[in-house]
C-alpha cells in the first residue's frame, strides 16, 4: 500500500534527510587512506545521535540471520551495498559507498554517496560519475503523471548504453515513517509501466551500477553484496518527493560536496 505524504510530513522527511546529508559530510571529512570503515561508522553514529536522531540501519532485521550491526553501510570497491563497517583499512585508489539512514521525529532519511579514497583510476571515477548522473536522470523522470517504470527505464538506458551493469536484485523504495515502504523503485524497467506517480509520493531512488557484469552475490556475513566478477560498483541515493513539476529532492549532497571541493565527482 502506497502512503502519499502531506506537506507537513514532507517537511519532516526533509529534516531527517538533511541530517543524513550532513552526516555524509562528517564522514567525507575523515575518509582518507589508513582509516577503517569502523571509524566512519563511529563518526556517523555519534553525529546522528548528537542531533537527536536514531540510525535506522542499526539492528535492522535480516531475512537471512543477524540484524545489521552498524549505523551505516560501507561497501568498498567490488562491494555494491550493505557492507558492514569493520577493520577494513581504506587505501589509496579505493572507492567506498556509504549508505546512511536516520529516523528523526518519526520520519526516515535515506541517502548514499560513493567516495574516492585519494586518487582513483579513471575508469572507476567515470563509473562514479555515470552512477551519479543516472540518479539525477531517474529523478527527472519522477514527476506526477509518469509511471515508476519511466524512472527505471531512464536509469537503465543511460547506464547500459555506456556499457555499465545495472544491478537488479536491489531497488529503491517508498519512504516515510518506515525506511522501506511501497512501492519498489527498480533501476531498470519499461517506459509507461508500473504505478502512476502522484503528488506526495516519497521515494528513495538509488542506482547501483557496476563496471563489469551486473550479477551480484552475497558474502558469508549474510549482508554484504558484491559483484560476482569482483569489478567495482557505485551507489548514489536521494530521497525525493514527487510533485507537479520537478521532484523535490529532500536529501542533499551539498554538504558532502562542500567538504570534497574540487575532488567531488
Ligand atoms: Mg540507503
Ligand atoms: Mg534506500
Amino acid at each position: 500500500m502506497i502512503f502519499l505524504k502531506t506537506n507537513d510530513e514532507i517537511e519532516l522527511l526533509r529534516a531527517s534527510n538533511l541530517l543524513v546529508g550532513k552526516t555524509l559530510a562528517e564522514i567525507a571529512k575523515v575518509i582518507k587512506p589508513g582509516v577503517t570503515t569502523k571509524e566512519l561508522d563511529r563518526v556517523a553514529e555519534e553525529f546522528i545521535r548528537d542531533n537527536g536522531a536514531v540510525p535506522t540501519f542499526k539492528g535492522f532485521p535480516s531475512p537471512y540471520g543477524e540484524p545489521f550491526p552498524a549505523s551505516i553501510c560501507t561497501s568498498v570497491n567490488e562491494q555494491v551495498v550493505h557492507g558492514i563497517p569493520g577493520d577494513v583499512v581504506l587505501k589509496e585508489g579505493d572507492i567506498v559507498s556509504v549508505d546512511c539512514g536516520t529516523c528523526m521525529n518519526g520520519f526516515c532519511g535515506d541517502s548514499a554517496y560513493t567516495f574516492c579514497v585519494g586518487e582513483v583510476a579513471e575508469d572507476v571515477r567515470n563509473l562514479l560519475k555515470v552512477t551519479k548522473e543516472a540518479l539525477y536522470i531517474g529523478i527527472e523522470n519522477a514527476v506526477q503523471g509518469k509511471r515508476l517504470g519511466d524512472i527505471g527505464y531512464a536509469i537503465q538506458q543511460y547506464c547500459e548504453s555506456r556499457s555499465y551493469g545495472v544491478v537488479r536484485e536491489f531497488v529503491g523504495h517508498g519512504i516515510g515513517k518506515e525506511m522501506h515502504e511501497d512501492p519498489q523503485v527498480p533501476n531498470y524497467g519499461r517506459r509507461g509501466t508500473g504505478a502512476m506517480m502522484k503528488r506526495g509520493l516519497c521515494i528513495a531512488i538509488e542506482p547501483m551500477i557496476t563496471l563489469g557484469d551486473r550479477h551480484v552475490v552475497m558474502e558469508g556475513d549474510g549482508w554484504s553484496v558484491r559483484t560476482k566478477d569482483r569489478k567495482c560498483a557505485a551507489h548514489f541515493e536521494h530521497t525525493i518527493a514527487v510533485s507537479a513539476g520537478k521532484a523535490d529532492i529532500l536529501s542533499s549532497f551539498e554538504f558532502v560536496e562542500e567538504v570534497l571541493g574540487d575532488q567531488a565527482i
